[in-house]
């Protein structure tokens, strides 16, 4: 694969794709440590056919993002709850966790080896980092592998859903994502792979992408695949669902700080069920990829339900949005310890 220069890259025009940039971070997890850190310049991995990465989705995840200030700093948001999530992911997957300080570390220098594909400040852009442990080599019976792999790589990054802040629509599916003592909770592929399909459905059906229900009676709304789902009731309280199938989203629990102490606002994770959408004037998709996505319109069983409007973000939407891209974009000063500078 050709490597991309950033002279050629249309910072205007970024979707969600991968490219292929000049450094991504590399380390070797072997004999009870990690080694081999540092940045390398090759895209493609080399693992044995035997990895349980491969075949027994022994591999997690992470997504995070650098942001360029107005006054040309670069700037990680929160990367310590990725780190710790990741770390969960890992103990629950039977993998060697990346210690906190490595995980940054790590992360810093993958941005800064490709600063210049960091987006100039002003239209929402950014570099998208996707951190990822995987199981390699050495093991065919179904074991956890002996060694693996952690990589960082980085590519610039425009709107996740096409929309940005104009609304889309949405559709709940009738498959599941994950089962309450499964694991929803961990950023880990196998729940992406069960999710594949009804998201292609929904794509296909006109959607921006699927809302999944609880997986015991399939009434209570639980996330969006890649996003953690809100609301915000018509007497103006934030709702989120709580559930032990959900991805537990850093944007999320960003948002659910920021509308108490910022906006005041009673907060509440709890039951979102879907046949009593009347309680939302708004709603909403957060994610890292997803920033805030308003949700125009749920369907479900055939009826639309519009929240605020298919073609308008709602004010409260748009003060948390607002609210949230100020502090990671460096305009408006966050919670100690939220903003992490790549020096
Ligand atoms: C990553 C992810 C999210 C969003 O989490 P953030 O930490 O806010 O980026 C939501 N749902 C799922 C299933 C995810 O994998």
């Amino acid at each position: 694969m050709a490597k991309v220069k950033a002279q050629d890259v249309d910072f205007n025009n970024l979707g969600f794709e991968y490219l292929d940039l000049p450094y991504r971070y590399q380390a070797t997890f072997k004999d009870g440590k990690w080694q081999d850190k540092g940045l390398v310049a090759e895209s493609n991995v080399v693992i044995n056919e035997d990895s349980p990465a491969l075949h027994y989705g022994q591999a997690a995840f992470e997504g995070l993002k650098a942001y360029r200030t107005k006054d040309d700093q670069i700037q990680l948001f929160r990367p310590d709850q990725n780190a710790q999530r990741l770390q969960n992911s890992c103990e629950r997957m039977l993998m060697p966790q990346v210690p906190t300080d490595m995980f940054i570390d790590a992360a810093k220098q993958v941005v800064k080896a490709n600063e210049d594909f960091v987006p100039p400040y002003g239209n929402g852009a950014t570099l998208y980092l996707r951190p990822i442990i995987m199981g390699v080599g050495g093991i065919i019976g179904v074991h956890p592998a002996q060694e693996y792999i952690f990589r960082i790589f980085a590519m610039p990054v425009g709107n996740y859903f096409k929309g940005g802040l104009t609304p889309t629509n949405f559709t709940t599916s009738q498959y599941d994502r994950a089962a309450h003592k499964g694991t929803g909770q961990s950023k880990v592929g196998g729940n992406y792979a069960a999710s594949l399909m009804p998201g292609e459905q929904a794509h296909k059906n006109g959607f921006s992408d699927c809302v999944y229900l609880d997986p015991v009676n399939h009434e209570k709304i639980e996330e969006v695949g890649s996003a953690n789902f809100f609301g915000i009731t018509k007497d103006g309280t934030f709702v989120t669902p709580k559930s032990p199938s959900i991805l537990p989203s850093v944007t999320k629990y960003s948002l659910l700080y920021l509308a108490e102490h910022e906006l005041n606002m009673p907060t509440e994770q709890g039951d979102v069920y879907v046949n009593d959408l009347d309680r939302f004037a708004e709603a909403g998709a957060c994610g890292t990829a997803a920033v805030i996505s308003p949700i125009g319109g749920l369907e479900h069983n055939g009826n639309l339900h519009v929240f605020y409007s298919e073609t308008e973000v709602g004010p409260v939407t748009k003060k948390l949005y607002d609210i949230l891209t100020g502090i990671q974009f460096g305009d408006r000063k966050g919670p100690d310890g939220w903003i992490e500078v790549v020096k």
